[in-house]
């Protein structure tokens, strides 16, 4: 027999968000693809990390995170949420949101589970899914406000659905879950005995007034959450990879288990300046984020009206997506990659997000960017208008 890869290799590609980076690169271009998120990092994190390296954190941490950390994401999330959370049973953290949330699959799913996925989603979750051997299914939202129906979700569940996934803020289409149709996913979830795995980490980038409401802190509803988030974005250390997740103590040590066989632990003087940033920064920090944030949103949409890219204008998270649909080429690769070459500005091709062609006019454009670039690309999208 001769030397093959995996099958499991079969079933997971290379993202469409690291391919238009890799495209991005060679052209030296504006990267509005990845949401790398390259905005400054608050001074008393980066001072608390250096500081940690100086004074010997550079070992290993406990396997769930270090005892500051835990704790101070305990206060955190009970000082914006006013969700209880016991900082020894119940944080596990691991490398970035996404390293939780694989390793949350890896403990709670078994091979052939499935788990209903909001559509359109964000790829990562639908490759861990994937990788992990559970079976994604699709509900669809709805443009303009990315509405969906119950029946929606009745009409895809199956004995052998297990979960759903909530991204709120959402990675692509930037839809601020509401209470209400929380609540709608809160019940049926508890009907057909789900887990809810939710991926919060754009909780503060949030426009307009409006509110991120954890899924967990509705009632009944925390024994089935995992609530996934990290600091990647909030801090602007997504190269830093420190996330977590909180959920019922049932939970927690399997998925540090999987977080230990994979990582070990999270960097740990990393996780030193994490925590205190979570400790000196107060609410304001966050609330700051929403009105920045909203500010970069406003600029990046004017100017992808402007070039004829209608968007659909985000209530929250830091992507938009917009109608490519007047660029040439057969599909949204295309046109994102006519894009790329006619103004060296590059986003992600719609179709990223759905498992069908439904995403062939869309792409999708990141705005975590300093002031300076982001008017530079502007600038760029205007000038096809
Ligand atoms: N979450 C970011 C995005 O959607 C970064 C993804 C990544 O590089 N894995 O672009």
């Amino acid at each position: 027999m001769s030397l093959q890869l995996s099958k499991r290799h079969e079933w997971v590609m290379q993202s469409e968000i690291r391919n238009m980076s890799i495209e991005c690169d060679k052209v030296g271009g504006i990267n509005l693809s990845q949401g790398v998120c390259d905005t400054e990092v608050p001074v008393v994190v980066r001072r608390a990390a250096q500081g940690a390296m100086d004074d010997g954190w550079n070992t290993y941490t406990r396997y769930d995170g270090i005892d500051e950390l835990r704790a101070a994401i305990a206060w955190k999330q009970k000082m914006i949420t006013g969700m209880e959370v016991d900082p020894e049973r119940e944080v596990v953290v691991s490398a970035g949101a996404t390293g939780a949330l694989f390793c949350a699959c890896l403990a709670l799913l078994n091979p052939g589970d499935e788990v209903i996925l909001f559509e359109p989603f964000y790829g990562y979750h639908l490759q861990t899914l994937v990788a992990t051997e559970a079976v994604p299914v699709y509900a669809r939202m709805r443009p303009p406000k990315w509405s969906f129906r119950q029946e929606d979700l009745e009409a895809v569940v199956t004995p052998r659905t297990r979960g759903i996934v909530i991204c709120t803020p959402s990675n692509p289409c930037g839809k601020v879950f509401s209470r209400d149709e929380l609540q709608i996913v809160a019940d049926f979830a508890e009907k057909h005995d789900l887990f809810v795995f939710t991926d919060e980490i754009y909780e503060h980038f949030i426009y307009d007034g409006l509110k991120h409401t954890p899924p967990a802190t509705l009632p009944g509803m925390k024994a089935r959450t995992i609530t996934v988030s990290g600091l990647s974005k909030t801090f602007s250390i997504t190269g830093w990879r420190i996330g977590y997740c909180i959920c019922d103590p049932r939970w927690t040590q399997a998925i540090g288990f999987f977080s230990d066989l994979v990582y070990v632990c999270a960097p740990a003087p990393l996780q030193k300046g994490v925590a205190q940033g979570l400790k000196e920064l107060g609410r304001g920090y966050y609330e700051k984020l929403g009105i920045k944030y909203q500010d970069k949103r406003d600029r990046i949409c004017s100017a992808l009206f402007r070039a004829g890219f209608t968007p659909h204008v985000p209530m929250g998270a830091y992507y938009i997506l917009a109608d490519i649909s007047r660029l040439p080429g057969s599909n949204s690769k295309e046109k994102a990659m006519n894009l790329l070459k006619n103004t060296r500005v590059a986003c992600v091709p719609g179709e990223a997000f759905y498992h069908d062609r439904s995403g062939e006019n869309l792409a999708r454009f990141c705005f975590a960017k300093e002031d300076s670039v982001l008017d530079e690309a502007c600038r760029r999208i205007e000038s096809l208008s």
